[in-house]
């Protein structure tokens, strides 16, 4: 199901939320969350600013929020650290910058925005992010900032799995896409990776064209989800491309890569793609996926739970 005179959208990752799963104080914090992070970049295309800019501003939002997996929040690797993934794309010029396995930097959108602007790379990892974050004037965050104690649980629970299933597994990874007054586009994704990864394992996320891709002719993509798939499909540039050479319309593309190509590499996971019409695609083919979007008029939707997110 697409959704036109979209502005801005944004995701919180791709899983099972079932109804009910959350007590009313956690569907509130989501639903607040997300409702924050659309307000915030819509206020900037409100003021003429970028789609770029309104990216940045709404997944700020969200690593800023311990609800979801990126900035504060992030889940865990296998020896107990957490190790920040993220890019940033626009799509005026195809300009992208992306940082992986940050670990001291509060706000890893804006990192991976500076790498973009103030370097001449593309996807800076590990140390030398958080040093280029201090030589551009990034505060140092010292870790406990990072930590939660849901997160480390679930680290001690990946390692000794309980016996009952766990009532809510979804990713929690966040992105952005937008659509600025001058139909530009922008893509934003955050991410902590994946409970209990190897140390120094880099997901999709931070790869142009496998988790982030925009493209102002095409769209504006942001995926979540087994991040091994995403990169081996190549999934966001593939939906681009689809858009592009096939010229197939956003929903049957985004629908096409992450309901029948994503499933058929083996794993599962959603995406939010929105076109230069301001047409929204979020297909999943995991039991749903996380998201909201903002529409023309001002009014706000946000979708946490699987019976509200349409598979395609
Ligand atoms: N795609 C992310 C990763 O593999 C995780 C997610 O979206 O849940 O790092």
């Amino acid at each position: 199901m697409s959704i036109s005179e979209v502005v801005i959208a944004v995701h919180g990752g791709a899983g099972s939320l079932p109804r009910g799963s959350l007590d009313r104080s956690d569907e509130a914090a989501y639903r607040a969350g997300l409702e924050e992070a659309l307000r915030a970049g819509a206020a900037l295309l409100g003021r003429g600013q970028s789609a770029l800019d309104a990216v940045e501003a709404a997944v700020r939002v969200l690593e800023d929020d311990p609800c979801f997996n990126a900035g504060r929040g992030a889940v865990f690797n296998t020896d107990g650290e957490q190790e920040l993934d993220a890019c940033i794309m626009d799509g005026r010029d195809l300009r992208s910058g992306a940082v992986a396995g940050v670990r001291n930097t509060k706000n890893p959108i804006s990192l991976a925005r500076v790498v973009m602007e103030r370097s001449k790379h593309v996807l800076i990892a590990g140390h030398g992010a958080d040093i280029f974050a201090l030589r551009n004037g990034f505060p140092y965050t010292t870790r406990d900032y990072f930590f939660t104690q849901r997160r480390w649980d679930a680290l001690i629970d990946a390692k000794n799995p309980p016996e009952a299933a766990q009532p809510v597994q979804v990713g929690e990874t966040v992105g952005a896409v937008a659509i600025d007054a001058r139909h530009e586009l922008a893509a934003a994704t955050s991410t902590g990776g994946q409970t209990d990864m190897l140390a120094g394992r880099v997901g999709d996320t931070p790869i142009v064209g496998a988790g982030t891709y925009a493209d102002s002719r095409t769209v504006a993509v942001s995926c979540t989800g087994i991040g091994e798939v995403f990169i081996r499909g190549v999934a966001a540039y593939d939906i681009s491309a689809l858009i592009d050479y096939a010229h197939v319309g956003v929903e049957e593309a985004a629908a096409r890569v992450v309901t029948e190509k994503i499933p058929a590499l083996g794993a599962a996971g959603g995406a939010i793609a929105l076109d230069r019409h301001g047409t929204l695609a979020a297909p999943h083919s995991s039991p749903g996926i996380i998201n909201g979007f903002l529409l023309r008029d001002g009014s706000v939707v946000t979708r946490l739970y699987d019976d509200e997110t349409p598979p395609r």
